[in-house]
């Protein structure tokens, strides 16, 4: 893979770039519960849970959503969820699309 910053050709495992020492692959190495900045619906819960198990977000809303109505848990458990896990920090959160069209 190619370091978002410098450009260079670095490990696809690696956490931080070793020419610029710039973390990369934040998205790869989490493993922390929190709620996304992209891609969420409402506050980002379900999306947050679907990376740490690393299941379909889909999957996840709908058995949030299944519980809402069956046992009301859900209903209870997601302005909670929301209070206490943290925002994901911006960091590298750049678009494929637009590094390209930064450097023709
Ligand atoms: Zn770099």
């Amino acid at each position: 893979m190619y370091c978002n910053y410098c450009g260079k050709v670095i490990q696809d495992d690696a956490a931080v770039c070793a020419y610029c020492g710039i973390r990369v692959g934040a998205s790869i190495a989490r493993k922390q519960l929190v709620r996304p900045q992209q891609g969420r619906k409402i506050a980002g819960v379900c999306l947050g849970f679907a990376e740490y198990f690393d299941i379909d977000v889909v999957l996840v809303r709908l058995m949030w959503l299944i519980g809402s109505f069956m046992t009301g848990i859900g209903l209870l458990a997601y302005p909670i969820a929301w209070i206490v896990m943290p925002e994901e920090p911006l960091l590298l959160t750049a678009p494929v699309g637009a590094q390209h069209m930064a450097n023709p």
